[in-house]
């Protein structure tokens, strides 16, 4: 049977936050009765291996925050978890729906998604509104003079500054118009047991900007033994802070950090524009590199086990806490292509099992970019040393000593590779593979 109220439907995804949201605000203030969902999408959570994912956790944690807040103003989120179309089958024929608002988003298999769910609000006369929420710039709004896309990150973000203004970065008063939600009493919250997975002791931290790490972003940046990077990336990933909120930071505080925020975006433009990037290399010649492939040294990488010190803190970090620092990222993503010859979309399978963070956009740019194969990456000789790497960036040891304390001892792995050799077999290989097409 279907409600007589007439609501409007807000879905949230990637934009868990009530403050300053595109989409909700113009839901709120051009509707009644707007009614807030969120949908655990079985058709993904049933691709996740481990059912500790942290990152689901992490949304549940997030959803019971908004739920308070939505209770307290005596409304209430509605959380489904199961097979999205139908879902949205399903709230068609239980509610009057009048329009249907979600937020932008880039990712292939979720413009996807959307389209379907489009189609389908559309065959019942549904208008179904998105919006540019979670970047300042998107799809075609900075492109080269000719209209194409850049693929160099300089030019995309000297244009992309330039034509930042104050409305780019101007809030959504979502809260003028709280009183648009749906009047309800609260819907019944399912568990993390309920959706199958368990819970441990996380407890959800809101997103704090320490304005002194910034102020001081581009001279600590890439010491992964000091606290000197946001830490925000979670955040940004899942929407709990506001990207205009922090490019408004960005600009008072510090251009090198502005510039982070940016290449968050160009990625994401890159993966909007050059879907392909998803299943191969950017520069496609580069699918012809034979990697070696081999799985035991794969499982010594993984396991933060291969006898180079700061490789197996990086890896370490990772598999304890989820997060791995950004020049630990570039050292131990280098090293498993280039030292070791194993396709770097093993290792961007890993990180995206293992990162809190895990952006599909910023995960295989970043990895295309240590293969050299991405659209702006690291020239295909340049082989990072560890040890030079280690020498500049954790002179003390203390990054290193933190994770593999260890690593003076007899009992620590001797190095799975020799530096001198496996930067020959690379160069070799790679210009074997790529003749004189080498760019
Ligand atoms: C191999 C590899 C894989 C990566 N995978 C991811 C990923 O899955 N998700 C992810 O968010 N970042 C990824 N990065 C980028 C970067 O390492 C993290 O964004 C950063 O370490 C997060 O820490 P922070 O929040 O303290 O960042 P800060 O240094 O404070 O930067 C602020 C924000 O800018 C963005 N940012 C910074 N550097 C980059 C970058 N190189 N590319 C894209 N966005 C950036 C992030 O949103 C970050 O939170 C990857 C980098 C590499 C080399």
């Amino acid at each position: 049977m279907v409600s007589e109220e007439e609501i409007s439907i807000f879905w949230f995804r990637r934009d868990l936050r009530l403050s300053d949201n595109a989409g909700l605000f113009n839901a709120l203030k051009n509707n009644k009765a707007v009614l807030p969902i969120f949908i655990f999408d079985r058709d993904i959570l049933n691709k996740l291996e481990n059912k500790e994912d942290a990152r689901v956790e992490f949304i549940h944690l997030v959803l019971t925050e908004l739920q308070k807040k939505l209770v307290a103003i005596g409304s209430s989120l509605l959380v489904i978890h199961g097979n999205t179309q139908e879902i949205f089958t399903k709230l068609l024929k239980t509610y009057s729906i009048k329009n249907i608002y979600i937020n932008n988003d880039y990712e292939p298999s979720a413009i996807e998604r959307d389209s379907r769910i489009e189609k389908l609000a559309k065959q019942k006369n549904i208008p179904f509104y998105s919006f540019k929420d979670q970047v300042i710039f998107e799809k075609n709004e900075i492109t080269k003079d000719d209209g194409l896309p850049y693929t160099i990150f300089t030019p995309y973000m000297k244009k992309w500054k330039s034509s930042l203004n104050e409305t780019h970065i101007k809030p959504f008063a979502t809260k003028n118009y709280f009183s648009n939600f749906i009047k309800t009493s609260p819907f019944r919250f399912p568990t993390l047991t309920e959706i199958g997975f368990k819970p441990s002791r996380m407890k959800y931290v809101a997103p704090t900007l320490n304005e002194k790490i910034i102020s001081n972003y581009h001279e600590q940046r890439n010491f992964p033994a000091i606290e000197g990077t946001s830490r925000l990336s979670v955040h940004l990933r899942f929407g709990t802070v506001s990207i205009r909120h922090l490019t408004a930071k960005a600009k008072l505080l510090n251009d090198q950090w502005l510039n982070e925020l940016i290449w968050r975006e160009f990625y994401m433009t890159i993966l909007f524009h050059f879907p392909h990037v998803v299943n191969g290399s950017f520069k496609k010649q580069y699918n012809r590199i034979p990697w070696r492939n081999d799985e035991t040294e794969f499982e010594a990488w993984c396991n933060g086990q291969t006898g180079y010190p700061i490789v197996d803190a990086g890896m370490r970090e990772l598999n304890t806490t989820g997060f791995m620092h950004n020049r630990v990222r570039m050292i131990v993503a280098s090293f498993l292509v280039k030292h070791l010859l194993i396709d770097w979309s093993w290792g961007e399978a890993y990180f995206a099992e293992k990162l809190m963070d895990y952006d599909l956009s910023a995960n295989n740019g970043g990895w295309q970019w240590a293969a050299s194969s991405g659209c702006d990456a690291a020239p295909y000789f340049r082989v990072f040393s560890p040890d030079a790497q280690t020498k500049r960036f954790d002179p003390q040891l203390n990054y290193i000593r933190k994770w593999v304390p260890e690593f003076e001892e007899l009992t620590y792995p001797q190095p799975i590779v020799d530096h001198k050799f496996a930067r020959e077999r690379v160069l070799n290989t790679y210009k074997n593979a790529l003749g004189n097409i080498l760019v």
